[in-house]
């Protein structure tokens, strides 16, 4: 599909953040399912069971993101959301999806689909996206009850095909919701929301009224009451599109980090994955994809097979109208730094033999069992052959100046999943293009997480055997010496 939206060209730190819109209410989601209406207990902190309604995997998400996935997908061709083409693929991937017998679906959106299956097979020459948009339409003139919240837990991925434009976010939105929710307040809800993300990716702040002038006024009053009560008093309703979003918000308003949003997200109880993955959504565009923490990152995983790399690759391709940036990343196969040189050999890290330290030309079948690369590598490089997909961790890590949305934090839980890695048994290949910065800061913050001793002193240890790291970025050595983000969490269950 070629491409035809003009998109804003977005720095590295509006670039991580546009993945965080999908990342975030990915995460969300995985981490809401053990929780929903009750399928167990709350508890804090909120951890990745998996279980839930539909008996999930730990980490998998459930139909919030799967449905989100069919949106990314046209998303990521560059394709106008609004035209009728883009409006009938969306409807068949959710059809193709519906076909699938998810394991947890809404009870409106299971019907409507169902409807659809048998309508398809007897009007064979109607359009998908039209035949969605009239059983929709029909279904609520019927009913009046199509506000469930069900196309806003989806919505994300429409503010990335149109970033920095209003009124393509707004008609794609309320096109989009139209297909299984045709009351008006279901597509307001997705024109605030899309609106809000579109904001947070471009300036990095938050404005949940952005889009207020392009919806019923009854929305400031209900934006007002989620920023007075906590997210737990909307979970009576928040099935409900207009409570949904107001417990999202409320979350997001009260959170210092994108870990402390989705957890106030799930603890406020009910439909805890769909107001979590909303709420991630915003999170994930506000403080970026990459504060999604690492052991997390590793298990999160879904239909239709994606795991959270696929999601960053369709999310920037999104972002970026359908192309890849200028040095062939997210789709080609190997960046031009890595494979070709061959003379790379890892140097194990001073305080533990069982973490190789390297460049990117060091990434050779059977080097070691697991891969932290703080680096972009290409489509057919992760994971490395032998290792498996959860044990080759990716790291968002620019090494350039202002390039980072949380410098400290990304660092810190780069060493911090270098430690699960061990922990679990695996020998660790930790790894960036020419190991000039990153690798050794990184390996000085894993360093004094296992010894205690003061990350500067970690830092020469490493210099000492790591050639190549006699001159590191000053700006990201500073990281070390920033207080260890308090969330950077404890091993999840279900790591393994
Ligand atoms: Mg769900």
């Amino acid at each position: 599909m070629a491409s035809s939206v003009p998109r804003p060209s977005l720095d590295h730190r509006q670039m991580d953040r546009a993945v965080g819109a999908v990342l975030g209410g990915a995460t969300g989601d995985a981490l809401g399912v053990p929780y929903e209406y009750g399928s167990r207990p709350l508890e804090t902190p909120a951890r990745m069971l998996g279980g839930g309604l539909g008996n999930y995997a730990p980490g998998q998400w459930s139909d919030d993101t799967e449905m989100a996935t069919c949106i990314l997908r046209v998303a990521a061709t560059g394709a106008d959301l609004r035209t009728a083409e883009s409006l009938d693929r969306i409807a068949e991937l959710f059809l193709e999806w519906a076909a699938t017998d998810p394991a947890d679906i809404g009870i409106h959106t299971r019907d409507l689909l169902g409807e659809a299956l048998v309508e398809r097979a007897r009007r064979p020459d109607e359009p998908t996206g039209a035949l969605l948009t009239r059983l929709s339409t029909e279904r609520h003139a019927r009913t009046g009850r199509t506000a469930g919240n069900g196309s806003l837990m989806r919505t994300a991925p429409v503010a990335l095909a149109h970033l920095g434009d209003p009124d393509a976010i707004d008609g794609a939105a309320r096109a989009d919701s139209a297909l299984t929710h045709a009351d008006p307040i279901a597509g307001e809800a997705c024109v605030l929301w899309c609106m809000a993300i579109d904001h947070a990716i471009r300036a990095g702040t938050l404005d949940v009224r952005v889009g207020l002038d392009r919806v019923s006024p009854a929305w400031n009053g209900w934006l007002d009451a989620a920023e007075r009560q906590e997210p737990a008093h909307f979970a009576d309703h928040n099935g409900w599109v207009v409570a949904a979003l107001q417990g999202a918000w409320s979350a997001v308003v009260r959170a210092d980090s994108l870990p402390d949003g989705l957890q106030r997200a799930v603890a406020g109880g009910g439909d805890t994955d769909t107001v979590a993955a909303i709420a991630g959504a915003l999170l994930g565009a506000r403080f970026g994809g990459s504060t999604v923490p690492a052991a997390e990152r590793r298990i999160v995983h879904g239909w239709p097979g994606y795991r959270a790399r696929d999601l960053v690759a369709l999310a920037a391709l999104a972002a970026r109208g359908g192309r890849p940036d200028p040095d062939g990343w997210p789709t080609v196969g190997a960046m031009s730094y890595s494979g070709n040189g061959g003379g790379g050999r890892p140097v194990p890290h001073p305080d533990d033999p069982g973490v190789l330290l390297a460049a990117a030309d060091a990434l050779h079948p059977g080097v070691a069992d697991a891969v932290v690369s703080l680096c972009r590598l290409g489509a057919d490089e992760v994971p490395l052959a032998g290792v498996r997909p959860e044990d080759h961790v990716e790291v968002w890590l620019v090494d350039k100046e202002d390039a980072n949305n949380d410098l400290t934090r990304a660092v810190w839980d780069a060493a911090a999943v270098v430690r699960d890695l061990r922990t679990e048994g695996r020998t660790v290949l930790l790894h960036c293009v020419h190991a000039q910065t990153r690798t050794p800061v990184v390996a000085a913050a894993y360093g004094a997480l296992i010894t205690g001793t003061d990350p500067g002193e970690a830092l020469q240890r490493v210099q000492r055997v790591l050639p190549s790291a006699a001159h590191p970025r000053p700006s990201v050595v500073a990281a070390l010496n920033a207080a260890v983000p308090q969330s950077i969490p404890p091993r999840p269950t279900g790591a393994q």
